[in-house]
């Protein structure tokens, strides 16, 4: 067969050449925009074009700092279709982890969106290899700022040649793009996309067995742009003439129920927290939503409770996935087999909670401490390991890259079951994991539950240090708004479903819980916060 690389470039091209009408509804800071790919496409060569003027060659590093709109769209093409590497920076890290992750991924461009440029003006003098900086508005002019020489992402566009063309020495190995992890420990890691994963995974979300995206899809990523590529929506999107649909700018559920129900979404991407809040939003009842085919949650376990109430209250579908930055990311998917539908609605949900099987295309196993595969019974626990033609073989210049990569596999950290029809559960992290008693209790688990009660919105679950059990949990709830419920009727709530010894000792009420920068449970503030209060 040949062996024709597998590249972004190939993406952009075939919404240009197949799909010039279809459209990209894109909020920016001061309106909703509507292009077509054609307009998008030129767009884009024009700032691949502005790119090469401004000394972008191959292999370095274009960074932005942008949520979900169509500039940033351009410049998930633009830097790879040039040769050049699209670096997603996230916007809520700590400015220290801004300046960790520009300075080792020797960003040479930063393109920022105007409302975020106080976090670059606050840390530029520390950043050592960025040469130019441009914001992106809807403006053409410059804002005032301290950042000498600013340039203006209209006025580049603008000035740009838009009949480019696109690199044609690209490999398919090359790098397009990368990402750091969001660090729960020690530095973010970074993890470097090639043309062949990306085009590859996208081909993996459009299978009819996994997300079935298609040309006649609206797809809207609420996941961010800078969060693992929007979970690779923006690419498998381009490359089908899918209509996409940009929330922009902190959105909120309000918002994002607004774009859903006047542009006709069918399929959405994001963590369960969005999903707890939308589902908040949709039960004030002025929304249709009756054009959405799929939610797709993952990043965090998506709690049962929430999956029936989308389904049954909504009628939406609820698609649970799981994945990590590592790789690109969708490793597995929830879905019911053929003889599966017609199983008690229980037992469906049940299936359907859980993280799923592996996709085409990739290779899981479980692997116990001494390295033997764990049993397919959906009881024994071990360390999920995966490896694929999209998932990372290291860690950029990191020497953690050791650590996970071994022998051929990614080791996730993520503790599993596997049951007997292949499908994953994610137990915990494999640092989350509480040890009492020399038993295993599941956080996961525990938080799902806590969910589900009628009074709580949020809930997390960490262990604290037990003089007699070694360790025991915690609850910390977050109530909802105008509910409330007392600590004995939690636990006793929790009793109902769990062994006694798995049942929290306390259960601490909070008004709203450390969260990640892409919006999961920050543990590790959360067991430093609740010290505190168990003194
Ligand atoms: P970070 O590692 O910085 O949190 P990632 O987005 O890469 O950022 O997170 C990947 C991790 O998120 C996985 O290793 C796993 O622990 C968790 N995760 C992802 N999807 C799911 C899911 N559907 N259910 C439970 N946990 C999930």
């Amino acid at each position: 067969m040949m062996g024709t690389p597998l590249t972004v470039v190939d993406l952009i091209e075939r919404a240009e050449k197949y799909f010039p009408k279809k459209e990209v509804i894109s909020r920016t800071h001061t309106r909703t925009e509507c292009l077509t790919y054609e307009q998008i496409g030129k767009r884009t060569r024009s700032l691949s074009s502005a790119l090469a003027s401004l000394g972008v060659k191959k292999g370095d590093r274009v960074g932005t700092l942008a949520w979900n709109h169509h500039r940033h769209l351009e410049v998930y093409f633009a830097a790879p279709s040039m040769g050049a590497v699209l670096h997603t920076i996230n916007i809520r890290l700590s400015a220290e982890h801004l300046i960790y992750i520009i300075n080792h991924a020797e960003d040479k461009v930063l393109l920022i969106d105007a409302d975020l440029l106080p976090l670059v003006e606050s840390v530029k003098d520390q950043l050592n290899t960025v040469e130019t900086f441009i914001v992106m508005s809807d403006e053409k002019a410059v804002p005032e700022s301290s950042i000498e020489g600013l340039l203006s992402y209209e006025q580049i566009v603008a000035d740009g040649d838009e009949t480019y063309q696109f690199a044609r020495d690209i490999e398919e190995e090359d790098a397009a793009g990368m990402c750091y992890t969001s660090a729960t420990t020690g530095k973010p890691k970074g993890v470097v996309y090639s043309h062949r994963g990306i085009v590859l995974h996208s081909t993996a979300l459009s299978m009819a067995d996994t997300a079935a995206i298609s040309e006649s899809d609206s797809v809207m990523p609420v996941v961010p742009m800078f969060h693992v590529n929007a979970w690779g929506m923006p690419f498998v999107a381009t490359m089908l003439g899918a209509t996409q649909v940009l929330p922009g700018p902190r959105m909120t559920p309000q918002i994002i129920a607004e774009m859903m129900d006047k542009y006709d979404v069918t399929i959405s991407a994001g963590v369960p927290t969005i999903w707890l809040g939308l589902l908040q939003e949709l039960n004030k009842g002025t929304y249709d939503t009756s054009s959405l085919r799929a939610i797709l949650c993952g990043g965090s376990a998506a709690p049962k409770f929430m999956i029936k109430a989308f389904e049954s209250d909504f009628n939406i579908p609820f698609m649970h996935a799981y994945g990590m930055t590592e790789t690109t990311p969708l490793v597995t998917l929830a879905r019911l087999k053929s003889y599966q539908v017609d199983l008690p609605e229980e037992e469906r949900l049940e299936i359907r909670s859980r993280q799923g099987q592996v996709v085409p295309g990739l290779e899981i196993k479980v692997v116990k401490d001494n390295g033997e595969e764990v049993e397919a019974d959906g009881e024994e626990m071990g360390e999920l390991l995966v490896r694929g033609p999209w998932i990372a073989d290291e860690y950029y210049k990191d020497d953690r890259t050791k650590d996970a990569f071994k022998d051929g596999w990614l080791y996730t950290g993520d503790v599993v079951t596997i049951d007997e029809e292949g499908s994953i559960k994610i137990v915990d992290r494999m640092g989350d994991l509480i040890k009492s008693g020399g038993e295993w209790i599941s956080s996961v688990d525990l938080e799902n539950a806590l969910m589900a009660h009628p009074a709580v919105f949020e809930a997390a679950v960490v262990s604290v240090p037990d003089p007699k059990w070694q360790e025991r949990p915690v609850g910390c709830v977050v109530f909802k708004e105008g509910k409330e419920a007392s600590e004995d009727e939690l636990k006793t709530f929790l009793a109902s479903q769990f062994a006694k010894w798995w049942v929290p000792d306390q259960v601490l009420f909070m008004d709203e819980l450390p969260k990640t920068s892409v919006g999961k449970f920050l543990k590790r503030d959360l067991r430093e916060k609740i010290k505190e209060q168990l003194l």
